[in-house]
């Protein structure tokens, strides 16, 4: 099963400087989305790398007009969606987690300020490089814009998934293990 990103997708354009890149990088430091044209092309741009295990889709799709052209991506593709997955988190607790989190830069690994520190400061428990790094957007200010754009044009997709049975709720407050067992337990059924 492979991980299609549509953050990860823009994120590598802005770092190539390509003209998708030079389009989204401000839209993203406010933390605003991005045109529904860009990205629904980054994505069927990516779909035939599904193989028959299938995709998850993380943070794809945003709005109601990118869901129904990921449902046309599929359809002219013989494949279907399984499951909607809802991770509810308070958003006071969200914005603590985003703000804090940090990554290795040379191996990907993630830490946080508060609840995972390196085992050795300033020292990646997995590769031993100093070198970490932090996305600009997740400072507190952006944070708060990316949930209310969420509110306006995210969670309204959510009737329209669930009117096809397909909506399935996570508690996003438990333990990265216990959100990850519950999202198996999902995929898995
Ligand atoms: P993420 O890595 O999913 O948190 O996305 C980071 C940023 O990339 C978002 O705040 C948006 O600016 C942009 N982005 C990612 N995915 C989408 C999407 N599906 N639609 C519009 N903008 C997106």
């Amino acid at each position: 099963m492979i991980q299609l990103s549509t953050g990860d997708m823009l994120r590598a354009a802005v770092a190539s400087g390509s003209p998708v890149g030079l389009k989204a990088k401000a839209v993203m430091e406010a933390g605003e989305l991005v045109s529904d044209a860009i990205v629904s092309a980054l994505i069927g741009e990516r779909l035939d790398d599904m193989g028959e295990a299938g995709a998850i889709f993380d943070g794809y799709p945003r709005t109601l007009a990118q869901a129904e052209a990921l449902d046309l991506l599929l359809a002219e593709r013989h494949r279907k969606l399984d499951y909607v997955v809802e991770l509810c988190v308070n958003e006071d607790a969200l914005v603590e987690r985003i703000t804090g989190r940090f990554t290795c830069a040379q191996c990907g690994a993630g830490y946080h300020d508060t609840f995972k520190r390196p085992k050795v400061e300033n020292t990646c428990d997995v590769c031993g490089s100093h070198d970490f790094k932090r996305r600009p957007d997740d400072n507190e200010e952006t944070v708060r814009t990316r949930l209310a754009e969420y509110r306006a044009k995210t969670a309204p997709i959510l009737p329209y998934y669930e009117q096809r049975g397909l909506v399935r709720r996570v508690d996003g407050m438990g333990t990265p293990d216990a959100v990850a067992a519950e999202i198996d337990a999902i995929l898995d059924s």
